[in-house]
């Protein structure tokens, strides 16, 4: 029996559910111990202040590539002071990283797709793997209008990309403008490179401030094609509930 096969049914998730709702409702569905992402973009300080009431059931994690931006630790800190909780960081596999840089050096990502795709998963995907084991659900902060490529993006899906664990999606449904009015509101702690011209933000040499009228992710891997604005933390999972209809 596969972990579809073992889900209640739900009613489809209404778009005018609230993050801590849909959360809940994922929460309810997973049935067992919670992780939620965090890479300290604006969209991640949104979604921890929208649960700041749950989070006492789940295990925030966030990955060190080993090329994050300082502004990145800065805004780390500041969240782990304000809601009094342990980041747990994970790591690259030391091995991988040493070999990849002595056979390819600093830059290979810049060298090919492949070679880019190699590195995301040393340096991201593996450690995802890692931090996902043992948890039911993990909680993320992306948006539909982020990009392209999460447009079908569901607020509870099955991650069967990584073994079938519930991906649950709180901020699916938020524009960019309600992000920001959110933030802004309650005074929330912003990473200080939001405000130099990047609306997304991931390791340093591979992102960089947008022109005003540029796609928000135009600065992620810059030189690729916006078909490939992933770094294969966010591979498509299936839907578990719809983004139509009545329900929550
Ligand atoms: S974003 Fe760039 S530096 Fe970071 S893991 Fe991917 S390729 Fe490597």
């Amino acid at each position: 029996m596969n972990t579809a096969e073992k889900l209640p049914l739900i009613p489809p998730i209404d778009p005018g559910a609230s993050a801590e709702e849909i959360f809940l409702a994922g929460r309810a569905l997973a049935g067992g111990k919670i992780a939620l992402a965090c890479s300290f973009g604006i969209e991640n300080v949104v979604l921890i202040d929208q649960l700041r009431h749950h989070l006492q059931d789940v295990t925030v994690f966030a990955i060190d590539t080993g090329r994050l931006h300082e502004e990145t630790y800065t805004v780390a800190d500041s969240i782990s002071q304000r809601y009094g909780i342990t980041i747990n960081w994970y790591f690259p596999r030391h091995t991988d990283v040493e070999q990849l840089t002595r056979e390819k050096g600093q830059f290979s990502f810049r060298e090919s797709l492949a070679n880019r795709k190699e590195c995301c998963y040393i340096r991201k995907v593996e450690p995802l793997q890692r931090a996902l084991a043992g948890f039911s659900a993990w909680t993320t902060g992306m948006r539909r209008a982020q990009n392209d490529t999460r447009a079908g993006q569901e607020p509870i899906e099955i991650d069967t990309v990584n073994g079938g664990l519930l991906k649950i999606n709180p901020l699916t449904f938020w524009s960019e403008q309600q992000v920001w009015a959110y933030a802004e509101r309650h005074a929330l702690p912003v990473n200080r490179l939001h405000r130099q011209g990047y609306p997304s933000i991931g390791c340093a040499p591979c992102t960089r401030a947008v022109e005003p009228g540029e796609h928000p992710r135009a600065g992620r891997w810059w030189w690729e094609g916006p078909g490939h604005k992933e770094c294969g933390l966010h591979q498509r999972s299936e839907p578990v509930v719809g983004g139509n209809g009545a329900g929550i």
